[in-house]
């Protein structure tokens, strides 16, 4: 029996479609090594320049493409200087987000090789760690509310649900009992000001109880921020609200040489998204020279979604092809002070996973 996934791809903006290109091609130089496993990979229109060509940056064809996959791969959408008439920037991304309720938000943070990390005296075995963003509410709820510019004042709210904050938290603690390290979850916090974190808070013991085997921990996000420069290797998971998390996970990006090694998953309940933590990055768009590994990594991630044994095993082989690639320091792309281009650095990748597969 052969088992097709179904998998959407959205290059969208920027370095977006340089990036999914290189991660399609080792998805489809992987797929005869996979028994019983094919990949049904469609590409669809998404982000600013469909918006441009016909006034939609999310068709609906392509929003009912990805509600019926098995996986979406998402390169990056929305350019700094085309935004609606009404002043918001165009970023379907969030829209997607929103109508799958894609609530969780995952971010591994790994260093590769020593070099990359200003850190001095941390290696890759200490830099190990994941984020998990609530992000369908926090911060972010209401974000569609037009500041009045003529008010004496503008509100944004800070929303936590229980259903929210529970399956975040669930999230959270069935990927600590997945991962073989600390078994740890910290819940990242500001409960000493915000009631809304107090709230969270609670939930998230109540959610604690039910995994006797993990810790469960509270550090307060100022705190968090300082630990996870000065002993990252304190944290195994750590969850959060939507705002803390962006702002988190851009600090932890810079740990282990910055947006171009970031990968990340925003799952939902029956639908999911991969795609790298950075954005479409118009200054360097069109040169050959984006650093693909956030988006080959997020490739990874999704392989190891789709919970099949042999795309299992091809996301084991990925991650490590791509950890071998790495170990040579010289094998980098500029924004990693490299001289490679995104295709030298995939063809190297390349190379490593036939030995492995
Ligand atoms: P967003 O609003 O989507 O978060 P952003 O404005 O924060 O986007 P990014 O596009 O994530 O910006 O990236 C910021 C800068 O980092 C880019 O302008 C680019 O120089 C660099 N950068 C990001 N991703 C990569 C990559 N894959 N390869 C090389 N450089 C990158
Ligand atoms: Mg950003």
């Amino acid at each position: 029996m052969i088992k097709t996934f179904k998998i959407v791809v959205l290059g969208g903006d920027g370095i977006g479609p340089e990036v999914t290109d290189q991660a399609v091609r080792l998805l489809r130089e992987m797929e005869p090594y996979l028994s019983g496993v094919k990949f049904d990979l469609a590409e669809h229109r998404v982000g600013v320049g469909e918006y441009q060509r016909s006034g939609n940056a999310l068709p609906e064809s392509t929003f009912e493409a990805c509600r019926t996959s098995d996986a979406v791969l998402l390169g990056a959408m929305g350019l700094p200087n085309v935004r609606y008439p009404n002043g918001k920037e165009i970023a379907p991304q969030l829209d997607l987000r929103e109508r799958l309720q894609l609530f969780g938000g995952i971010r591994p943070i790994r260093l590769y090789h020593e070099s990359d990390t200003p850190l001095k005296g941390y290696g890759k075995d200490e830099i190990d760690f994941v984020l998990v963003r609530e992000s369908t509410e926090g911060l972010f709820y209401g974000r569609d509310v037009v500041a009045d510019l003529d008010a004496d004042e503008a509100i944004n709210e800070l929303r936590i649900s229980r259903v929210g904050a529970e399956r975040v938290c669930r999230l959270a603690f069935d990927l600590a009992r997945k991962r073989n390290k600390a078994k740890k979850v910290s819940l990242i916090d500001k409960a000493n000001v915000l009631s809304s974190m107090v709230y969270f808070r609670h939930i998230f013991d109540q959610v604690a109880k039910d995994y006797p085997d993990i810790t469960p921990e509270h550090v307060y996000v100022d705190a968090a921020s300082l630990f996870m420069v000065r002993k990252p290797d304190a944290f195994d998971v750590m969850v959060t609200e939507n705002m803390f998390g962006d702002i988190l996970s851009d600090l932890a990006a810079g740990l282990v040489g910055g947006m171009g090694m970031a990968p990340s998953a925003d799952i939902g309940e029956d639908a999911a998204v991969f795609q790298p933590s950075h954005g479409s990055a118009p200054d360097i768009a069109g040169q050959g020279i984006a650093n693909p590994i956030a988006m080959i990594l997020s490739a990874a991630m999704m392989l190891e979604w789709l919970d099949h044994t042999e795309t299992h095993r091809a996301a084991v082989a990925l991650e490590t092809a791509v950890s071998e690639v790495l170990s040579d320091p010289s094998h980098r792309t500029p924004d990693m002070g490299g001289k490679m281009s995104t295709t030298q650095l995939t063809d190297a990748v390349s190379s490593s996973l036939q030995k492995i597969l």
